[in-house]
């Protein structure tokens, strides 16, 4: 390769402006875990910098959708951002956790109703992976049974031949992720549904992640012709098929906040 695939804050920057402009309605958009927080050991920890939280409430004022989707539950995200819109404000910035199995969108909610995974599911996953050694963390959500083996990266194949026997036998897919495996409801919705949702109300689209979750909001993204545009973030850890669906990669999620609040800059 020639240059380096990484994209300048300023490059990027002005290919969201260059869609904005010829728009009537825009979108922002992005993950969170690897985009908007930074990936951490301990994934209960992961935050973003109050400072992005602000400049997305505030890039609300400029834009029609600012937008989060992640596979984190509802709450988790709640918490993240919440707390920054003062006692009675409502949440101007569309939450959708799950992979938009949950979000603060009514209107989305009421088309795609999901029942999350059925405890007895979650109970033979969990029988299916008494055998794995307790290193790996087990995090149970509404919709799934979620592995993670960031602190143990040498048992990923005992992982993965457990994510594949229980998929093999039960209604279930395995969605992976960076060092993380996600046990969830063979019919479950994805991102790419919540960015086709999106662009009911939105000609422009951009959309930032960094992780396999987000290739299918890239894809939606991506049909868009003119007025879609992927943004990657890079991580040694980034999936090839992401590296491939992306228009523009950026270096960080230290860039990711950068052009953010350049984009609110752009637009005050
Ligand atoms: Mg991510």
């Amino acid at each position: 390769m020639d240059r380096s695939p990484i994209s300048s804050v300023k490059e990027v920057l002005s290919a969201i402006m260059a869609r904005y402009e010829n728009s009537s309605a825009n979108a922002f958009v992005c993950d969170f875990d690897g985009t908007l927080a930074p990936i951490i050991n301990d994934p209960t920890q992961s935050k973003i910098p109050q400072h992005i939280v602000e400049s997305l409430l505030l890039l609300t004022q400029k834009i029609e959708i600012v937008a989060v989707i992640s596979g984190r539950e509802l709450e988790f995200l709640n918490q993240a951002f919440v707390p920054h819109i003062g006692r009675h404000g409502e949440m101007p910035i569309k939450i959708f956790g799950l992979y938009g199995s949950q979000t603060n969108d009514d209107n989305f909610a009421g088309l795609h109703r999901t029942s999350g995974m059925t405890a007895e599911l979650k109970k033979a996953i969990l029988q299916c992976s008494t055998s794995l050694p307790e290193k790996i963390y087990i995090e149970v959500k509404d919709n799934g049974v979620v592995f993670h083996y960031r602190n143990s990266p040498d048992l990923e194949t005992e992982v993965l031949a457990m994510a594949e026997e229980v998929t093999n036998t039960f209604p279930v897919r395995a969605l992976q992720g960076k060092k993380v495996i996600e046990l969830v409801p063979a019919d479950q919705i994805d991102k790419g549904d919540v960015i086709d949702y999106i662009g009911n109300y939105a000609d422009a689209i951009c959309y930032i992640g960094d992780d396999y979750g987000d290739i299918a909001a890239f894809e939606s993204v991506n049909k868009r012709a003119r007025s879609g545009l992927s943004i990657g973030v890079f991580s040694e850890e980034m999936p090839i098929e992401l590296y491939q669906k992306c228009q523009f990669i950026l270096e960080s999620t230290q860039a990711v906040h950068q052009l953010t609040q350049e984009l609110l800059f752009a637009l005050s």
